[in-house]
C-alpha cells in the first residue's frame, strides 16, 4: 500500500528538533510520498532543501498563502516562477482566501491570488487552494474563491487542475469545486467526532474526487487531538475514509493515491 500526504508543512519549526526521525517514521508508516507546501517566500528555499534530501519522496508546492501576503510583493513573482520551474515543483500554492485570520481585505486577497494563478498555465501545474470562511455573515471565502476561479484559464492534461485543500465547505461549495475540476483534500478533521456534515459532503463527492492530506503540524486526527500532527497519521485518516465509503483500506489507499497522481502527476 502506498499512501500520499498531499499537504504537509514539514518545514514548520514544530519539527526542528527531530525532523530526520519524523521523516523516517513517515516512510515506515507506508506514506511513501509527501507534498511539502512552501507557502511564504521565506519557505521556498527550505522546501527545495527538503525535496533534495528525499528525492522521489518529497515534492513541493510553491506559493503565497493569504496570511503571508504582507511578506510578498509583485516584484517577487519572477523568483516564485523560478521555484515553480524546478523539477521538485508539482503545484502552485497554497494560495486562496482566508477570512478567519486577519489576512487582508477581500480585494487584497483576490489580487494576491490573481497574481499567482498565471504560473499554473505557464508551468502546466495545478494549484493548491486554501479557503477559510470568517465568523461574520458574508465572509464566505469559498464563494469568493470559486467565483474567481470561473475565469481561471489553466487546462491540465490530467483529471484535476487543483485541490480545495482541507475542505470544510458546504455541499454546494464541493459541487462547484468539482465542476471546476478541483479535487477535495480530506484530512484529520474528517475523523472528528461531531463532523458528520463534512463526512456526508465528502461521501457525496465520491472516492474518485478526494485526496488525503494532514496539513501538519496542525489538525491531527481524533486519536491525537491536541498533539503535533505529521504525515504518519495518513493511514488513520484513510481507515476512516475506507470505513465511511465501505471499502477496504487497500482500496482507499489505491484510489486516493491514484487521485493524487491525477492531481500532481507521478513524482
Ligand atoms: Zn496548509
Amino acid at each position: 500500500m502506498l499512501f500520499v500526504d498531499t499537504h504537509a508543512h514539514l518545514n514548520d519549526p514544530a519539527f526542528d528538533a527531530e525532523r530526520p526521525a519524523v521523516m523516517d517514521n513517515i516512510f515506515a508508516a507506508g506514506v511513501g510520498k509527501v507534498v511539502e507546501i512552501a507557502c511564504a517566500p521565506g519557505e521556498w528555499a527550505q522546501g527545495v532543501r527538503l525535496a533534495a534530501a528525499y528525492p522521489g519522496r518529497v515534492a513541493c508546492a510553491f506559493g503565497v498563502h493569504p496570511e503571508y501576503g504582507k511578506t510578498f510583493s509583485l516584484s517577487m513573482l519572477p523568483e516564485l516562477a523560478s521555484f515553480m520551474s524546478l523539477p521538485c515543483a508539482v503545484a502552485l500554492g497554497e494560495a486562496g482566501i482566508d477570512y478567519w485570520w486577519d489576512a487582508g481585505t477581500r480585494e487584497e486577497q483576490l489580487a494576491l491570488l490573481g497574481s499567482q494563478l498565471p504560473l499554473c498555465a505557464k508551468f502546466a501545474k495545478p494549484a493548491v487552494f486554501h479557503a477559510r470562511n470568517g465568523k461574520q455573515p458574508g465572509q464566505n471565502a469559498y464563494a469568493d474563491l470559486l467565483a474567481s476561479l470561473e475565469r481561471w484559464d489553466y487546462r491540465p492534461a490530467r483529471k484535476f487542475r487543483g485541490v480545495l485543500h482541507c475542505f470544510s465547505g458546504s455541499w454546494a461549495d464541493a459541487r462547484a469545486g468539482l465542476d471546476l475540476g478541483l479535487a477535495l483534500g480530506v484530512n484529520g478533521t474528517f475523523t472528528y467526532k461531531n463532523n458528520h456534515g463534512l463526512r456526508d459532503t465528502i461521501k457525496k463527492a465520491g472516492l474518485e474526487n478526494i485526496v488525503l492530506e494532514t496539513d501538519c503540524p496542525y489538525l491531527p486526527p481524533q486519536s491525537a487531538r491536541g498533539k503535533r500532527n505529521d504525515p504518519s497519521f495518513i493511514p488513520e485518516i484513510a481507515a476512516r475514509v475506507a470505513a465511511e465509503f465501505g471499502v477496504s483500506l487497500e482500496d482507499a489507499a489505491q484510489k486516493t493515491t491514484a487521485n493524487a497522481f491525477e492531481l500532481f502527476g507521478q513524482f
